[in-house]
């Protein structure tokens, strides 16, 4: 008989985490130690690191940060060869650093699209596929990409976002297919309108927030602690039969 607790517990799983120490990030992080996992961690800057160093360790886990751009040509190796250098092993990646640069159609920047796409898309593809690597011959692992409403629906001023968002389901579609095989489970969490530093300028707009509450069946923003749930069912075992698929985690946003 399947032990339901055992299917959830993350003891002496390594999790890299990208952008795991602000933002929702932290809030995966949290959870995925929580659950018993060491984490590994990457950001550009050294924000929230010495917070999250302070919440791994007082659950007596290990922590390791890398600051390191993920768009650089050569940062996924570098950072996938450092999480096995340090811990020997790596059995989740959460690709959620993301970011969203909004203007009108015609002065968008070809610079600011590229941006967008490098960071929300290539840089998934290229972790995913060096984390493959890893993977591969341990014969388990755990990918989850981070998507949006906007990887279903795409709103003007945020033409790149809206592209890379997309883009994320059919690069998880493409790999689950390729890594399931291999006892590898590729999914998309999407998280629906979450109160965080990215999303305060959308709340602030008074007109704009009454629109996306109408929308929503769940009628208030997302606490980012509600997503924390889903990431642990989708970095552990309980979610061994799942492959491709995209988990809404949106109040209902989607069904209207
Ligand atoms: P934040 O801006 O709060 O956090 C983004 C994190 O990613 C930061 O830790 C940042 O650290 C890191 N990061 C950004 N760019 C890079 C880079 N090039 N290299 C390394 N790290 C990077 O965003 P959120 O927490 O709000 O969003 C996280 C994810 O969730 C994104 O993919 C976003 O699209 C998605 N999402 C968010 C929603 C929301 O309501 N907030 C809704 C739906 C999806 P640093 O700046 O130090 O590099």
């Amino acid at each position: 008989m399947t032990d339901v607790k055992k299917l959830f517990d993350l003891t002496n799983q390594i999790a890299l985490i990208t952008g795991g120490a602000s933002g929702l990030g932290y809030y995966y992080t949290q959870a995925l130690v929580e659950a018993g996992a060491d984490v590994c961690i990457v950001s550009r800057s050294t924000d929230g690191w010495e917070t999250t160093r302070a919440y791994v360790e007082s659950h007596g886990h290990r922590v390791e940060f890398m600051q390191q751009d993920i768009t650089v040509v050569g940062a996924a190796a570098k950072i996938i060869d450092h999480c096995i250098n340090v811990f020997g092993r790596l059995d989740i990646l959460v690709n959620n650093a993301g970011i969203q640069i909004r203007n009108n159609l015609l002065d968008f920047a070809d610079a600011d699209w590229l941006k967008v796409i490098d960071t929300n898309l290539n840089a998934l593809y290229f972790l995913a596929h060096e984390a493959a690597r890893v993977m591969i011959p341990q014969h388990s692992g755990k990918i989850i990409n981070i998507g949006s409403m906007q990887s279903f629906r795409a709103g003007k001023f945020i033409y790149p976002y809206a592209a890379s968002k997309h883009g994320v389901i059919g690069l998880t579609k493409a790999y689950a297919d390729g890594l399931a095989p291999e006892g590898i489970q590729v999914n998309v969490l999407a998280p629906g309108y979450i109160n965080t530093e990215m999303t305060k300028p959308l709340q602030a707009d008074v007109s704009r927030n009454a629109e996306i509450l109408a929308h929503i069946p769940a009628g208030h923003w997302a606490d980012p602690s509600e997503l924390k749930g889903t990431i642990v069912f989708l970095a552990s075992a309980a979610s061994n039969y799942i492959s491709g698929a995209t988990i809404p985690v949106d109040g209902g946003y989607l069904l209207r």
